[in-house]
């Protein structure tokens, strides 16, 4: 016995994929600690390093800070420049971790010819290291916050990132991203979406779903 959907919905003809948290992977506590401990925090003061890097960090992801802009915010004093330096390599090694199981995935979609694209709320060193990535090649565009000047989920973001599929119709467009207020504000375009959880098992039956559909 064969159901009938009621709805159909239109075909899919791109992705775009958050990164943090869908592509990469989440930073662990080890490597939160490492980072800490540079900037003179003890790790019995994480979660004040925490609140410390988080309330400055929107605007170096947007571009407005620069690298010192944004790590004097942090440390309340200018680092030297041998310490901006490690700063700069640590936190970006922090943010760049992969997901392997999400790049065989992109691997399958490009080889099915479907167009990815990348946005990301990514400050210029991050930004760059994934530019040099060994999966970014399969994306068709990679679009990131501090080379926009400006971060999701302002709307213009996704608005570049529709651009980028090469596809005119949002609705045939899906946005993936761990966060529920980004996924919202593109929904709010016409993008399809999905809010990620970490399970790349939901990429798939989310995939399969719309080619069945
Ligand atoms: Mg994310």
């Amino acid at each position: 016995m064969t159901t009938e959907l009621s709805y159909r919905p239109p075909r899919l003809d791109a992705i775009i994929f958050d990164y943090n948290g869908v592509i990469g992977l989440q930073p662990t506590l080890l490597g939160w600690s490492g980072l800490a401990e540079l900037t003179g925090w003890g790790t019995d003061q994480l979660g004040h390093f925490q609140s410390a890097f988080w309330s400055a960090r929107e605007p170096y992801d947007s571009g407005e800070l620069d690298d010192a802009g944004f790590w004097t915010a942090v440390l309340g004093h200018r680092p030297n420049p041998e310490l901006l330096i490690r700063l700069r390599a640590v936190d970006t090694a922090l943010w760049t971790r992969t997901d392997d199981r999400v790049v065989a995935l992109l691997h399958r979609f490009r080889q099915a010819g479907l167009p990815m694209v990348l946005l990301s709320n990514a400050p210029h060193p991050v930004s760059d290291a994934l530019d040099a990535a060994d999966w970014r090649p399969l994306m068709t565009d990679a679009l990131y916050s501090a080379r926009l000047g400006m971060n999701k989920p302002h709307p213009a973001t996704y608005r570049n990132a529709l651009v980028a599929t090469g596809v005119r119709d949002p609705g045939r467009v899906l946005f993936i991203d761990d966060r529920a207020d980004n996924c919202r504000a593109a929904a709010d375009l016409g993008l399809r979406t999905l809010h990620y959880t970490g399970s790349p098992a939901d990429i798939e039956t989310h995939l399969r779903f719309e080619a069945a559909a």
